[in-house]
């Protein structure tokens, strides 16, 4: 069987819809010999997961997704294979838990002026970590007020809509800089959702470590022009699917990930760390 390795996926720790154990569960149904789970801006998962991932004989790595901005704009930054007790990363995790904390009751505001009723205590009960849009989009929903978690985004909570906070933003020197503290690889997420490559290429002034060249909802004729300008810029090449469980039906695990000769540097150093 070929080596498959999914790096990017979430759990009920932030967006998801299924526990780490369940998603690690599913790895092994779906046939994944390797996994990382990047939850946003938080690492709940870990180091529970590693348990998980030995029992189901699934190479684990550590992962998150941190949230920053750069021109107003949400950049999202993939980290792997760093040291989970450090405590730059903590520190960077708390100051996200206190700008979602802000956002959200921020956010929550706005809404009650649309009519909408929700509370901060029923939004934080959503999620075990990180909670963030897609838990107010699914509150909105499941209260009835709106027929679908698309209209969320598209009418109130969408960057730049009406009820949209972005909050204290972070930065993505600063980010980078406590990723490679804890000894960790930065890798910027999802390249083709940007407006232009040269806003890509703005981004990667920065020292990242890497490129995600396969992602499920990016064009296959797309892959080869970001394993390209990785290469040229000496960057590591990663993939995985973003999948997000129910909160994101289409998206399964697995539907895109990266082969062994991707994935096992990233074991490696994750290994030499221990
Ligand atoms: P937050 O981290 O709270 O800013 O929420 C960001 C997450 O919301 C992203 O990772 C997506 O999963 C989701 N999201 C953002 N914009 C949209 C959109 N227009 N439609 C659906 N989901 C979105
Ligand atoms: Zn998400
Ligand atoms: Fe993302
Ligand atoms: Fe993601």
């Amino acid at each position: 069987m070929n080596f498959r390795a999914d790096l990017h996926c979430h759990s009920t720790c932030s967006d998801g819809s299924l526990t780490p154990q369940e998603l690690i569960a599913l790895a092994k149904q779906e046939g994944l010999q390797g996994l990382s789970i990047t939850d946003h801006d938080t690492i709940e998962a870990y180091p529970a997961a590693f348990q998980f991932a030995k029992e189901q004989n699934i190479e684990l790595i550590p992962g998150i997704e941190f949230s920053t901005q750069l021109d107003s704009i949400s950049v999202h930054i993939l980290a792997y294979s760093f040291d989970i007790s450090h405590p730059a990363i903590h520190e960077l995790i708390a100051k996200h838990k206190k700008r979602r904390h802000d956002r959200n009751l921020q956010m929550i505001d706005k809404l009650k002026k649309e009519g909408f009723d929700i509370s901060f205590e029923e939004l934080e009960k959503t999620a075990k970590g990180t909670v963030g849009r897609p838990h107010i989009a699914k509150l909105l929903v499941d209260k009835g007020y709106l027929a679908d978690y698309q209209t969320a985004f598209h009418t109130y909570i969408g960057d730049g809509k009406r009820c949209y906070v972005a909050g204290v933003p972070l930065t993505i020197p600063e980010t980078l800089d406590v990723i490679h503290a804890a000894h960790g690889f930065a890798v910027l997420a999802h390249p083709h959702l940007y407006k232009s490559k040269d806003f890509v290429l703005k981004i990667l002034t920065a020292p990242f470590d890497g490129i995600e060249c396969y992602y499920a909802e990016m064009p296959a004729s797309q892959n080869g022009s970001w394993v390209k300008l990785a290469k040229e810029k000496n960057l590591m090449v990663t993939g995985g699917s973003d999948f997000h469980g129910a909160m994101k039906p289409l998206i399964k695990l697995g539907c895109s990930t990266v082969d062994e000769t991707l994935f096992a540097p990233l074991l490696k150093h994750y290994h030499e760390l221990l």
